[in-house]
């Protein structure tokens, strides 16, 4: 593993989703090489869309991607939560001049291969190992051992697990396991030229009703609408990005819905369709030498829209304080790393978790005290979410 100056010697990264091609140009900013080493053979980012807040906006046009992202995302105006039955709007969160103004950077609506694409094309050639399955990792005195799928073993002095939900990084620091929140989530795209109805404003737009939600916005630079729609999952826990489901059956469970959600759900051709999981906060994400970011850390429902965008800050924090630390002064960079992130990842996993009951609440008091509440809350959580500025932590 190649060596290098600044921060600590060799680092590997075991995953390159969002989590770790972000903390490789995070690391690479900071003149600080390492090595990625990815399990599939082949890149192909999968799955719909990815709405981008500028909590993680922000710190992705610092690293350089505002033209690419300029390019192939999609500035949301605003956000419109309404109801299931007759479409009456619930709230609206202006985004659009106000939010970029207010928080400095946009509100990006993207697909997610394009994100992938973005960081990948900033990533040094030779860096990133793909067809390189990490089994397990260990600290071994100094070092750190890891032990690949085809039986070779690397040695590293940093270990960062970005290797998502079903992480073996994390196995070094903690025995739990997935938890399967009983919902299942369906996926796709349509043409936006099919939906002309959507295309008067670019914005998200979320639909509540009892047991599920619907949401849909434009990417690709408007070409394409994401949608993606909730149901309870009953007992099939599959979890993948690509698992097909039947837009038939997705259709018969939001029988009954407004006209507007029957027609973005009938012009889906093909949709993929996954149970959801989480976990539970990590009590401690980091030992001597290993450490662990993004879902691989904090795998939560997306119901905040915010793991992406958590994994994105987790990089950027991780990368200054790696930076910032000598070699020697490993474990305490972790430390710094996990105390400047865990509180906030541990309070938005928690208020993930409980969208999935307030979202989908069924029509009564309950429902009717949420709705009133919408606007505040939303104006509320914008406040705290996107006004973190997770760079100036470290820099
Ligand atoms: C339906 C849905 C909608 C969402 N919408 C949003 C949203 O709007 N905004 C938002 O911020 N977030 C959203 N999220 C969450 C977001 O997709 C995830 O938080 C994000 O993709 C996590 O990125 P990651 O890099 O940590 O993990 P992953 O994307 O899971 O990447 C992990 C990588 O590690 C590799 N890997 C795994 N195991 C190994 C191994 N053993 N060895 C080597 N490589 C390995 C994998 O192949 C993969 O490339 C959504 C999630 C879902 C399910």
């Amino acid at each position: 593993m190649t060596a290098h100056a600044g921060g600590p010697g060799r680092i590997a990264v075991v995953g390159a989703g969002i989590a770790g091609l972000t903390l490789a140009l995070a690391l690479a900013r900071a003149g600080i090489r390492c090595e990625i080493y990815e399990q599939a053979g082949q890149l192909r980012e999968v799955g719909a869309g990815v709405q981008i807040a500028p909590n993680a906006a922000r710190l992705l046009r610092r690293l350089g991607l505002a033209p690419r992202l300029d390019a192939v995302a999609v500035r949301a105006r605003a956000v419109e939560m309404r109801r299931w039955d007759d479409g009456r709007l619930l709230s609206r969160g202006e985004l659009g001049a106000a939010c970029e103004a207010r928080w400095g950077a946009p509100y990006y609506l993207v697909h997610r291969a394009d994100l992938h694409r973005a960081l990948l094309a900033e990533i040094e050639d030779g860096r990133l190992h793909l067809g390189s399955r990490c089994l397990r990792v260990e600290e071994h005195g100094e070092d750190v051992r890891l032990h690949f799928a085809d039986g070779s073993v690397r040695e590293a002095d940093v270990v960062v697990g970005a290797d998502g939900i079903r992480s073996v990084v994390r196995d070094a620091l903690a025995t739990d396991r997935p938890r399967f929140s009983g919902q299942s989530i369906y996926r796709g795209l349509v043409p936006a030229g099919e939906l002309p109805f959507l295309l008067d404003e670019p914005k998200v737009r979320l639909w509540f009703g009892p047991g599920q939600h619907c949401v849909c916005y434009p990417v690709a630079a408007g070409r394409w609408i994401s949608v993606g729609a909730t149901a309870p999952a009953g007992d099939w826990p599959v979890e993948s990005w690509t698992a097909e489901g039947k837009p038939e059956e997705l259709l018969c469970a939001y029988r009954g819905w407004h006209e507007e959600v029957g027609l973005v759900l009938g012009a889906l051709r093909s949709v993929g369709h996954w149970a959801l999981h989480d976990r539970d906060p990590l009590p401690r994400w980091r030992g001597r030498a290993i450490a662990v970011a993004g879902d691989s850390a904090h795998p939560m429902l997306p119901f905040m829209a915010q793991g992406a965008n958590q994994a994105v800050e987790d990089a950027v924090v991780l990368a200054g304080c790696l930076a910032a630390a000598g070699p020697r002064n490993v474990p305490a960079a972790l430390a710094r790393y996990e105390r400047l992130r865990k509180p906030r990842t541990d309070r938005i996993q928690r208020m993930s978790r409980a969208n999935a009951r307030t979202f989908h609440l069924g029509d009564g008091q309950g429902q009717h005290e949420r709705d009133l509440a919408l606007d505040r809350r939303h104006r509320d959580d914008q406040e705290w979410l996107y006004g973190h500025d997770a760079g100036a932590l470290v820099g």
